[in-house]
């Protein structure tokens, strides 16, 4: 399995890593959809929160911490900023190793699209 997030998780593929830690991993996304675009990634390989069991779900508490760490470093935490993670083909999911999408620096929209 040639998983492009496990190579990120691992040190094997580039990327502009803000965080690491033994359980997680946030970088900025290739592709920003606002001034701050950050995802946040598990080091284990889990396909999207479909597959979570409940020995994952302290990880996943990790995961959101990370994301507030990030918002704070950014200076976007008290303005506010959206936590977004995108589960199979209708929600747009494109790489499936969970990651959480740390979005601001901007006017969030509501409904998204
Ligand atoms: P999703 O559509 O929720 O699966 O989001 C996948 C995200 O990963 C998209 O925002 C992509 O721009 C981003 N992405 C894909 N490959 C890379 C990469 N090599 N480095 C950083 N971000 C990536
Ligand atoms: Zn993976």
């Amino acid at each position: 399995m040639d998983c492009i997030f496990c190579r990120i998780a691992s040190g094997r593929a580039e990327a502009k890593v803000l965080y690491e830690d033994e359980l997680a991993v946030a970088f900025e996304d290739i592709r920003p959809q606002a001034p701050v675009h950050v995802l946040v990634i598990p080091k284990k390989h889990i396909p999207n929160n479909l597959a979570l069991t409940e020995e994952d779900a302290p990880l996943v508490g990790h995961l959101f911490l990370v994301a507030n760490r990030i918002a704070k470093e950014k200076g976007i935490a008290e303005r506010g900023f959206r936590l977004v993670t995108n589960c199979n083909s209708e929600a747009g999911q494109t790489v499936f190793h969970l990651h959480l999408h740390l979005l601001g620096g901007r006017l969030m929209h509501w409904p998204p699209g």
